[in-house]
């Protein structure tokens, strides 16, 4: 295997020891239609042929591809840092190989069903199709589509103040960047270039995956396996896990609560404000029925009030 710096060695400073040593598990789950470029850019991301077995099915057979979903798992070491990945590949998800329109109706559900439980990163992939222009206008599109159709994407926690500006300055860059568009090679190239580069080659010139005037790989790879790991594991855990849990609990509590529950965004002011995953499991329980309590309490008073205001409206009619 191609012996490239990946960036795990930079992961000592943000994790602790402990977890280092003994390796922890990340999962990534690339989904999208069959010939998008997901096992491409999984193998340029961690310079790993998960997939060499792989046989790509022609039109005819993507057509009749049903939903079935591949698993991988891959244990990745830089400097004496293990992470483990499973890498989950959705082929035949939709049948058009085409990256102009995104958000079709099947995205939408696929999304829907699946941003309270994961963290969602959006990927244009295949940028080399598409103009610096028509880059911008596609990513303002997904992500204006994203706001109407009230799907939760991965939130970037704001930069320390206390960061140095270099590093704030990238991390603005990052943020501006979503959707990241990803151009993915199995292949080195050297068009021109001083060393060969992971690119694709064409009569007119080289699109280089880690060239960032060419496309935003560099910065996803980046937040992926440096900067947000931890806090993409954290915000899993702590958030999506805690909140999934909780709305199970609850609607087992209460019928319907569940869908109010879900209905309810996300956030890490929430997280904050409810530390639930510091809690052993009974005492979560038990505040969840505190809470549920309380909440049937106030919609008692709620409801007492009104029936007060609507006879003392009455009563002023019958006097008018
Ligand atoms: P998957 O079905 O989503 O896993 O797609 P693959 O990774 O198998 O890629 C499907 C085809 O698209 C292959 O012929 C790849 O060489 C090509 N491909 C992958 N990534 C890119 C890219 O960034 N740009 C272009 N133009 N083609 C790509």
């Amino acid at each position: 295997m191609d012996k490239e710096y990946v960036g795990f060695a930079a992961l000592p400073s943000q994790l602790h020891r402990k977890s280092v040593k003994k390796g922890f598990d990340f999962t990534l789950m690339v989904a999208g239609e069959s010939g998008l470029g997901k096992s491409t850019l999984i193998n340029s991301l961690f310079l790993t042929d998960l997939y060499k077995d792989r046989l790509i099915p022609d039109a005819s057979a993507r057509l009749s591809q049903t939903l079935t979903i591949e698993r991988r798992g891959v244990e990745i070491e830089e400097e004496g840092i293990k992470v483990k990945l499973t890498l989950v590949d959705t082929p035949g998800f939709g049948d058009a190989v085409d990256n102009g329109d995104w958000l079709r109706p099947l995205d939408v559900a696929f999304l829907r069903a699946v941003h309270e439980k994961v963290n969602i990163v959006p990927v244009i992939g295949k940028a080399d199709a598409l103009t610096p222009k028509e880059t911008q206008i596609l990513k303002q599109k997904i992500r204006e589509q994203l706001v109407e159709q009230e799907i939760n994407i991965y939130q970037f926690p704001d930069c320390d103040s206390d960061e140095d500006e270099d590093f704030k300055k990238q991390d603005a860059e990052m943020k501006a960047s979503i959707p990241f568009a990803v151009i993915g090679s199995s292949s080195v190239v050297r068009d021109g270039a001083a060393r060969p580069v992971r690119g694709r080659l064409y009569p007119w010139g080289a699109a280089e995956v880690e060239n960032p005037r060419h496309c935003d790989f560099l910065n996803l790879r980046r937040m992926l396996v440096q900067t947000h790991l931890q806090d993409l594991k954290e915000v899993t855990h702590d958030l999506l896990y805690e909140g999934y849990r909780a709305r199970c609990l609850q609607s087992l509590a209460r019928p319907g609560a569940r869908e109010r529950a879900s209905r309810s965004k996300l956030s890490r002011q929430s997280a904050t404000e409810i530390p639930l995953p510091m809690l052993p499991l009974a005492e979560t329980e038990k505040l969840i029925r505190e809470k549920d309590e309380e909440l049937r309490r106030m919609q008692e008073m709620l409801e007492k009030m009104q029936a007060q205001m609507q006879q003392s409206q009455g009563e002023q009619s019958d006097v008018l």
